[in-house]
C-alpha cells in the first residue's frame, strides 16, 4: 500500500489517545534537513525537531553511514554480556566533550526518563537519603518514577493514582513562575527562588535528608528559561556544604542547543551527574548519565543494565554526530542562526503592531522561547480551578474576550493560536508550558 493510502482515522482509533499531539491529520513520512514530508505529499519546516532531536537536522547522511555500517556490523550486542565495541567507542569519543574532566564515568539507557531514574537511582545509591529536590515547572520524564519528579503540567501524572513519595518541588528562577513582572533583575529571581529554597529546608525536608537536587539548568517544558549563573552557583554551593548531590538534565538543553555544547559550561558549574538523551544521537533511542567517579563507583555489578541499554546503533549514530559537530563547526552556526533569530524576534517585541502581545523573548543559542502577555482573570474558586488566575492558559481555548475601557486588549491563549496559524502556513512548532509560551 502506497503512504499516501495510509489514513489518519484509522489511526487515530487504533493509536492510543493518550499521545496527544500537535495534529492528529497528519503522517510524517519523511525528513530531510530542517524539513518534513507528510503521507500526503506536503512539505512542512521543521521547528519541532522532534523535539528537540535532532540537532543535525533529518537524515544527516553521516548519520545514516554510521548506523548502515554499524547495522551491516552487529546491531544487538547486550551490555551485561560483554563490553560492546560501538559502546566503549562512544564513551571514548564523549569523554572529552564532557563539560569537565570529573565527569568521567558513563551509563547509556534508551531514554532521558530511564537515564533520569538511574541518576536517582546512584544518588541515593551514594547517600541514601530520602528527598529529592526538584524545580516547579520541570519536567523528567513519564515513567513512574519521573512523572512524579515532573511538575510542568499535571497532565503528566493525573489519573495515575499515588506516586512514589520524597519529591520535594521548589520555584524555579522564573519570573511567571514565581508572579513576578518578566523585567525583575534576574538576581532578585534568583534570591527570590533561594528563599524558597531555604523555606523547603525548614518547613518540609531538612537539607542533611535530600538526596539530590535536580533540576534543567534550562527549564524545558516549563517555559522555556535559562537558569541564571548565579542560581546555579548557589545551588552547587549549598550541596557542597549539605552533602547533597547536584544533578543536571542537560536532556533537552544539552548537546549545541544552546549554544555550548552543555548549557552549565555558561556558568562553569559542575554538576555531579549530567543526564543527557535527545541530541546525544539524533533521534536513535539513546540517553546517558555521567557522574563523577566518586559517586559511580559503589554501583553493584548488575544494578544498572537493560536489554537494549546503549544499543550499538544509536551508539554508532551518537559518536557520528560527535564527528560533524566538529567537521562543520555546529556550535558557530547554533551561535550565527541564534543571533538572526533573537533580532527579529526582538523586533516583534519592540513593534508598534505586536509589543503589547509579547511579555517576553529569552533564551540561549536556538533553545527560544517566545512569552505572549497572559490572559488574567480576577482570582476566583472558578479561575483557580481552570488555571487562568494564574496566568496559565487551557489548550486550544483560543477566544478574545472584549478589551476593558482604557486597556490593552486581553488575547486568550495566543500561543496555541500562532503555532496553529503557522500549521496553516507549513511549519510546525510547539508550545510548552501552563504559560503562555512558544518554542
Ligand atoms: N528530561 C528533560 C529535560 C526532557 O525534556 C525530557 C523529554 N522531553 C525528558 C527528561 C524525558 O525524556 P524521554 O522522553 O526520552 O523519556
Amino acid at each position: 500500500k502506497p503512504a499516501s493510502e495510509l489514513s489518519t482515522d484509522f489511526a487515530n482509533k487504533h493509536i492510543t489517545p493518550g499521545i496527544g499531539r500537535v495534529a492528529s491529520d497528519l503522517i510524517i513520512e519523511r525528513g530531510k534537513g530542517s524539513w518534513v514530508w507528510t503521507t500526503d505529499g506536503r512539505k512542512w519546516l521543521d521547528f519541532t525537531s522532534g523535539i528537540g532531536v535532532t540537532c543535525l537536522g533529518h537524515a544527516h547522511p553521516a548519520i545514516t553511514a554510521a548506523v548502515t555500517a554499524q547495522l551491516e556490523k552487529i546491531v544487538h550486542s547486550q551490555v551485561n554480556i560483554a563490553h560492546s565495541e560501538a559502546y566503549v567507542r562512544l564513551v571514548e569519543r564523549l569523554l572529552p566533550l564532557m563539560p569537565d574532566p570529573s565527569l568521567d564515568t558513563f551509563f547509556f539507557t534508551n531514554s532521558g526518563s530511564e537515564a533520569v531514574e538511574n541518576a536517582v537511582k546512584v544518588s541515593k545509591n551514594y547517600n541514601n537519603r530520602r528527598g529529592i529536590v526538584v524545580m516547579q515547572g520541570s519536567y523528567h520524564g513519564r515513567t513512574y518514577a519521573t512523572s512524579a519528579m515532573t511538575t510542568s503540567k499535571t497532565v503528566y501524572s493525573a489519573g495515575f493514582g499515588t506516586s512514589i513519595a520524597g519529591i520535594y518541588p521548589t520555584p524555579f528562577p522564573y519570573a511567571s513562575q514565581l508572579h513576578m513582572p518578566a523585567d525583575t533583575p534576574t538576581e532578585d529571581l534568583t534570591k527570590l527562588a533561594l528563599s524558597h529554597l531555604s523555606l523547603l529546608f525548614k518547613q518540609q525536608i531538612p537539607a542533611n535528608e535530600v538526596s539530590c537536587i535536580i533540576l534543567e539548568p534550562v527549564l524545558g517544558e516549563g517555559g522555556y528559561v535559562p537558569a541564571p549563573a548565579d542560581f546555579l552557583k548557589a545551588l552547587r554551593e549549598i550541596c557542597d556544604k549539605e552533602g547533597i548531590l547536584l544533578v543536571f538534565d542537560e536532556v533537552q538543553c544539552g548537546f549545541g542547543r544552546t549554544g555550548k555544547m552543555f548549557y552549565s559550561e555558561y556558568s562553569g558549574v559542575v554538576p555531579d551527574i549530567q543526564i543527557m538523551a535527545k541530541g546525544i544521537a539524533g533521534g536513535m533511542p539513546l540517553s546517558a548519565i555521567v557522574a563523577k567517579n566518586e559517586f559511580m563507583k559503589n554501583q553493584k555489578p548488575g544494578s544498572m543494565g537493560g536489554t537494549y541499554s546503549g544499543n550499538a546503533l544509536a551508539c554508532a549514530a551518537s559518536a557520528a554526530i560527535m564527528d560533524v559537530f566538529e567537521q562543520e563547526n555546529i556550535l558557530d552556526n547554533v551561535n550565527a542562526r541564534s543571533a538572526q533569530l533573537f533580532e527579529t524576534l526582538h523586533a516583534l517585541r519592540d513593534g508598534e503592531e505586536t509589543k503589547h502581545l509579547i511579555k517576553d523573548v529569552r533564551g540561549k543559542g536556538l533553545m527560544v522561547g517566545l512569552e505572549f502577555e497572559p490572559f488574567v482573570e480576577p482570582v476566583t474558586a472558578s479561575s483557580i480551578i481552570s488555571g487562568s488566575a494564574t496566568g496559565a492558559t487551557k489548550p486550544n481555548a483560543g477566544a478574545s474576550s472584549a478589551p476593558q475601557h482604557g486597556q490593552k486588549p486581553r488575547v486568550k491563549d495566543i500561543g496555541s493560536r500562532v503555532a496553529k496559524k503557522c500549521l496553516e502556513k507549513g511549519m510546525l512548532i510547539l508550545t510548552t508550558s501552563v504559560f503562555d509560551v512558544i518554542r
